[in-house]
């Protein structure tokens, strides 16, 4: 490892890699560095994605695709389901551990050098500026320097608030999850399915995911205001001993999602953060592969342009917010109003929606469709939901 760098990048998940690749083909001299031994290990994720999305930035390699996804069924309260299929809804259930690693071998071809076991400990700061970072590696301290440093290191990030940037998330815009992976369940690999209601799962869902072999991942999304400690596992498991008598449970993994409105200021000195934590997650959906995706690539351009200009400053780091501006700031505000207006809708206007979705006599729907229908009686909100799901 050099002592120095144009960049260096806190976090090898998807904003990071992304980040890393997109910088060393701009020409930077970048370093990323990732904390546990393994990149993509431990799996935090439903590992959902629209084929979409991840076209956009990679194409598909069937090493880690886990399920082809035609599309999902959402269930009402009551249990009447609604078949959401179409081209928009499209998507693969990834197997993380090798996708995550497979970007960070992209970013390595494009050159950047890769550290694991480098756990980020704090920010070289000099006169106002971020001027690299401290890791510890096997019990050592490093220090190295940089020109700009990308905070890429999650919904826990710390880098956020060394460089000043972090402001209190509100206890309404997390997600507290829960996931367990089922073996011995009669299931259609072609779709996932998503349930609502408050009871099931308040102010989130439970989503069922096909995965690589016999196995599905249950997972149940609980608005942490209405949460308190161990009740999104007690809810996921009273609904997969109700529904599925024989599966068993051959794993498990808690994580917490952010779904908050994306950081008005995630650039400083010196400084850029992407991904969770920035809050770019999809606040609606809680999708956050595909926008951190986005995010790690632009603040990787942004910052090998400052770096090839000699301007570090936040004032021309600033234009990373110009290239989010579209596929994260405009979409996860939207996204952000539509989760505030079906967070409005009880139990029994859920059941009627499906009902009345039912009675169009389609055979599948679109997602846009189904809000539509939601937020009928909030006609504010019709213009994010066209502009959400073009
Ligand atoms: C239960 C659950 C289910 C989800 N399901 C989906 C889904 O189906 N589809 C979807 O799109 N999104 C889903 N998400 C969200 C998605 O997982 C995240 O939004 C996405 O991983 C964010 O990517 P990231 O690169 O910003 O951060 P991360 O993927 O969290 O990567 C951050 C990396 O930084 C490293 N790091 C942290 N601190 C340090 C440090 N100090 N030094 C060095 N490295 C450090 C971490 O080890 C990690 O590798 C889910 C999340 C949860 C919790």
């Amino acid at each position: 490892m050099a002592d120095k760098y144009d960049i260096v990048i806190v976090g090898a998940g998807p904003a990071g890699s992304l980040a890393a690749r997109c910088a060393a083909n701009k020409g930077a001299k970048v370093l990323l560095l990732e904390r546990d031994p393994v990149i993509g290990t431990p799996v935090r994720c439903g590992e959902g994605i629209t084929e979409r999305g991840i076209m956009r930035f990679v194409d598909i390699q069937p090493r880690w695709v886990a399920a082809q996804i035609k599309g999902f069924y959402m269930y009402a309260p009551n249990g009447v389901g609604v078949k959401v299929m179409t081209r928009q809804e499209m998507g693969y259930v990834l197997e993380r551990v090798l996708f995550d690693r497979y970007l960070a071998e992209l970013a390595a071809e494009a050159g950047a050098d890769i550290l694991t076991r480098a756990d980020v400990d704090g920010l070289v700061l000099e006169d106002g500026f971020v001027k690299g970072v401290r890791y510890n590696r096997f019990g050592r301290e490093y220090s190295v320097k940089c020109a700009v440093t990308i905070g890429a290191d999650g919904v826990e990030s710390r880098v956020a608030h060394w460089a000043g940037l972090f402001n209190p998330l509100k206890i309404a815009d997390l997600i507290s999850a829960y996931q367990f992976y089922l073996a011995g369940v009669e299931y259609d690999y072609n779709y996932c399915h998503l349930y609502f209601g408050q009871d099931a799962a308040p102010g989130g869902y439970i989503w069922m995911f096909p995965k690589s072999g016999s196995v599905v991942s249950a997972g149940i999304g609980i608005n942490a205001s209405h949460s308190d400690a161990g009740m999104a596992y007690r809810k996921l498991r009273e609904f997969v001993s109700r529904r599925f008598r024989k599966a068993a449970i051959v794993g498990e993994m808690a994580g917490a999602v952010p779904v908050a409105l994306p950081m008005k200021k995630p650039y400083g000195n010196g400084i850029l953060l992407a991904g969770d934590t920035a809050r770019h997650c999809n606040p609606l959906t809680g999708g956050g592969i595909y926008t951190a995706m986005c995010a790690g690539s632009a603040a990787g351009e942004v910052a090998a342009e400052a770096c090839q200009a000699g301007d570090v400053s936040e004032k021309r780091l600033k234009d990373y917010l110009r290239r989010i501006d579209d596929d994260i700031m405009k979409t996860n505000q939207r996204a952000y109003r539509i989760r505030m207006g079906i967070e409005k809708l009880d139990d029994a206007t859920l059941n009627e929606v499906a009902v009345e979705l039912n009675s169009m006599g389609m055979e599948s729907l679109s997602l846009r469709r189904v809000f539509l229908q939601a937020l009928v009686n909030q006609p504010s909100l019709a213009i994010d939901v066209i502009k959400a799901f073009v």
